[in-house]
């Protein structure tokens, strides 16, 4: 295969599709591959060129509007006009780093530190998801003293190379090195929650045996504590509870990654709790800024006095004083808009509604959802996952002008997860969209 073909096959782009597409974006696409290179991909076989956001609303060339159902990152809303405010104001005040003294990100980090209790009383800034997990693998691997980490076999956890290295839902041509152990996560399609945090634990058992097979003892247990690439498979409570308590039983650390399950996602602050687990470090980031970029490793203050005991840490954008600004307000807005509690209560009635679609019988099998995160098996009549239907599922929708993507190991999950803006108003035209995608 020529260079130039492996390049199209590797881009969710379909050329063949271009005749359905203005013909500006065509150009920009072209204009796109040559100048971005190979490795980026485009959601939808008609890609979405948007200028515009507002709330819940993104709007494309034509000025038509699409209900945004897929994006975290703007969790207080597109272009949330208190985010604005606030860092246009400090943009015009300050913007340095944490060697100089500062009250901003001071208060920023008792705040947030004290929205996370458990005993993880420290903050330490960076600015994307992948930094913190990677800097968590760091300080898992200084204080313990070892190597080996345990991922699920699904999982994304960033673009850092240590981040990479236990990604596995990068694919096949992503290199899983011999200190990472990789465990099948739970299947709540299959298995009772009680089942599925046993079974998760003895497979963390294992994975400690293999690694030490290979001469590597574990450092850490890292889950993203919904288990989103994985399918959205921490649904349930107390899954990760006894999986958690595996790797402490062997000396390793629990790192809970928050990127997708933090700041009000579940309908819940976080999602650790409701799993029963104790992290010994979480990772934040993605909605954290609403989109400026901050992102955080929190921790008991033993691990990162360990750490900063032999190791000097400074990130040049981590902590900055207009991302700090952003942060801030996305927590005044989570916090006087009652967006978390919203989120708990609007997504149980969204998810009895999906619930119902499900069992008018639209080739749903399995439907999963905690607070505005929802998750919907496409089957075919054979009840096996089905990733093309899923995918025509995700067009439809598009093409309706809702904004839905699909994940898990099979690719057939929809996965669904709108800015916690998305309020009752919103819900019935996500259920109508589906409901005539799934029926096509
Ligand atoms: N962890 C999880 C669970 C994620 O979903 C992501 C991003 N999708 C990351 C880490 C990496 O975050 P970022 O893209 O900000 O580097």
């Amino acid at each position: 295969m020529t260079a130039a073909a492996s390049r199209h096959m590797a881009n969710s782009f379909d050329p063949a599709r271009a005749a359905s597409l203005p013909p500006a974006d065509v150009k920009l696409i072209a204009r796109r591959d040559r100048a971005m290179g190979a490795a980026y991909r485009l959601f939808y076989d008609r890609p979405v060129h948007v200028v515009r956001g507002e709330g819940v609303w993104l709007y494309d060339t034509d000025g038509d509007a699409y209900l945004d159902a897929y994006n975290n990152v703007p969790v207080v809303g597109h272009a949330n006009p208190v985010v604005q405010q606030r860092v246009a104001a400090q943009l015009g005040v300050l913007n340095t780093h944490t060697r100089y003294l500062g009250d901003d990100v001071v208060a920023y980090a008792e705040r947030v530190t004290g929205l996370l209790g458990h005993g993880l009383e420290q903050a330490v800034f960076v600015c994307t998801g992948s930094e913190a997990v990677d800097l968590a693998l760091r300080v898992a691997r200084h204080v313990t003293g070892r190597r080996g980490v345990i991922a699920t076999s699904h999982a994304y956890h960033g673009t850092t190379a240590a981040a990479a290295a236990i990604s596995p839902s990068l694919g096949p041509n992503n290199p899983i090195p011999d200190e990472v152990e990789l465990i099948a996560a739970p299947d709540l399609a299959s298995e009772s929650p009680a089942e599925a945090a046993a079974a998760l634990a003895s497979r963390v058992t294992s994975a400690v045996a293999a690694l030490r097979a290979r001469g590597h003892d574990p450092a850490a247990l890292i889950i993203d504590s919904v288990l989103s690439s994985d399918g959205l498979q921490g649904t349930e409570a107390n899954v990760l509870r006894e999986a958690a308590a595996a790797i402490r039983a062997h000396g390793g650390l629990y790192i809970a990654d928050e990127v997708q399950s933090g700041f009000g996602r579940t309908g819940a602050w976080w999602g650790f709790p409701s799993q029963g687990v104790e992290p010994d470090l979480v990772v934040a980031g993605k909605p954290m800024g609403n989109g400026m970029p901050l992102a955080a490793v929190f921790a008991r203050p033993e691990h990162f006095d360990r750490f900063g005991a032999d190791m000097r840490f400074f990130n040049t954008f981590g902590g900055n004083q207009v991302s700090v600004a952003a942060g801030q307000a996305v927590l005044d807005e989570l916090t006087e808009r009652g967006l978390v509690e919203r989120a708990g209560v609007l997504g149980a009635s969204v998810l009895n509604e999906l619930r119902g679609i499900a069992a008018a019988g639209n080739g749903v099998g399995a439907v999963r959802g905690s607070g505005l995160f929802f998750a919907l098996e496409v089957v075919d009549d054979a009840g096996r996952p089905d990733a093309a239907r899923a995918s025509a599922v995700v067009n439809r929708m598009r093409d309706a002008r809702v904004l839905i993507s699909a994940s898990g190991r099979d690719a057939n999950v929809l996965k669904i997860r709108p800015p916690l803006v998305f309020a009752e108003e919103h819900a019935p035209i996500l259920l109508d969209a589906l409901a005539g995608a799934l029926h096509h």
